[in-house]
């Protein structure tokens, strides 16, 4: 196992919940920004901010921050004083590392309509300490961004990272989404090529999913819509991967690609089981093998911080199996897979590794088959069908294998 890995990581997730629009295929917890800038809402977060970093004091789990995620919804419709207010609350509650990885969601056609205006709001960014956006640019055709519901163009999206350059971020994420009902895999490849042509360092790339309860959702049900048959959409998905390794990116988790470099340490902080603290309507966190999740009815999360009490809904303390669960869980998601040892390390915690005298990696091995007993035989069979590895350091998904993750990661729930 990788040093990287043995030293456990600690993010700040923040959620804020707000689009200019609900797009058509939209299931994130987000809501319509009417205009307002919800200083309520950014008021009511500097609050919880207090309340945490107060409570991990007490606790003494209070421990230095690898990488804070502004999220959302759509974080850039939020006004700049509101978010700088918000972002120093951060700071002085919670000791951020120099070096820490600072993301914030800016959404294409959000950054403001005229340059200057766009400029302004990317130095305010920089002077939060902003180094990595993320943008979601999903297509690169105008006709498929009206039809996902999306409020920019191809040509907002241009335009937005030329203007994210100048203003020197080197560190830019765009995401990607394929499989939209009506369009082929040529079309989804000619977007990639657009998206390449702006040389993020990192690109992320979904499948689309028609969830219920949105646009999209209730015109399938109606039988409006046609979603892509899974073969085509497989084929898409192995067709970019291959055509972005060519461009040089490093596929190392299902959706994500990167340059050398650039991996998203947020992100990576939870297929690695490492912690974070999760702050805003709806998030989650998970701290001290502690999972909560903050309620998602706004009126709660208001009131809640309005009497003093953080907004937590549910909370869940993890069993040892929960621990090792989940780390095989996510730990599949990335191209690397998962080392028998960091599984192991994560059901016993690091030091009763110790203690229980595990050495070679003979020892992770039997000690993670005895957890997963149940799960051998069937793990063997999606070996022999050359859809995971298996080898005596740990397992991972083949390519072939991402397109059955879901089943083959079942078996160690
Ligand atoms: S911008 Fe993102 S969060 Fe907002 S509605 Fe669209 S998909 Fe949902």
């Amino acid at each position: 196992m990788t040093e990287d890995k043995m030293d456990k990581k600690r993010g700040i997730y923040i959620h804020m919940p707000f689009c200019v629009q609900k797009c058509n295929y939209c299931a994130f917890l987000s809501f319509r920004a009417d205009g307002s800038p919800r200083k309520d809402y950014t008021d009511a977060l500097e609050k919880e901010i207090r309340l945490r970093a107060d409570l991990e004091r007490q606790n003494g789990t209070d421990k230095d921050i690898d990488t804070v995620y502004i999220g959302g919804g759509t974080p850039s419709v939020m006004d700049i004083s509101s978010m700088s207010e918000m972002m120093r609350a951060v700071r002085r509650s919670f000791d951020i590392k120099e070096d820490a990885e600072v993301t914030l969601e800016a959404n294409p056609a959000t950054l403001g309509i005229k340059d200057g205006v766009t400029l302004a709001k990317l130095q305010a960014y920089k002077f939060m300490g902003v180094n990595r956006l993320s943008m979601g640019v999903q297509s690169m055709d105008n006709d498929r961004l009206h039809y996902l519901g999306r409020i920019h163009t191809a040509e907002n999206v241009a335009r937005d990272m030329q203007l994210i350059r100048k203003k020197g971020f080197d560190n830019v994420n765009l995401d990607l989404i394929f499989s939209v009902p009506g369009e082929s895999g040529e079309n989804a490849l000619s977007d990639l090529e657009k998206i390449l042509e702006l040389d993020p360092e990192h690109i992320s790339c979904y499948s689309l999913q028609i969830e219920e309860g949105t646009p999209f959702g209730d015109m399938a049900e109606a039988g409006e819509l046609t979603e892509v048959p899974d073969e085509e959409d497989r084929e898409t998905y192995h067709r970019i991967c291959h055509r972005l390794a060519d461009a040089g990116y490093e596929h190392y988790e299902i959706s994500n690609f990167a340059k050398k470099g650039y991996r998203s340490r947020h992100n990576s902080l939870y297929w690695n089981m490492d912690e974070y603290i999760g702050l805003g309507l709806g998030a989650s966190g998970f701290i001290n093998g502690v999972r909560y999740k903050n309620t998602s009815d706004l009126d709660e999360y208001l009131a809640a911080i309005e009497e003093g009490r953080l907004p937590v809904a549910e909370e869940h303390r993890n069993t040892a199996f929960d621990n090792i669960s989940e780390a095989v869980f996510t730990g599949l998601r990335r191209r690397e897979g998962i080392s028998y040892e960091e599984a192991v390390r994560a059901y016993l915690g690091a030091e009763a590794s110790e203690k229980k005298d595990l050495k070679t990696a003979d020892d992770f091995c039997d000690f993670f088959w005895e957890v997963f007993a149940d799960a051998r035989d069937e793990a063997r069979e999606y070996a022999d069908r050359g859809l995971l590895l298996i080898d005596n350091e740990g397992l991972k998904l083949t390519e072939q294998g991402i397109d059955i993750s879901n089943s083959i990661m079942s078996l160690f729930v």
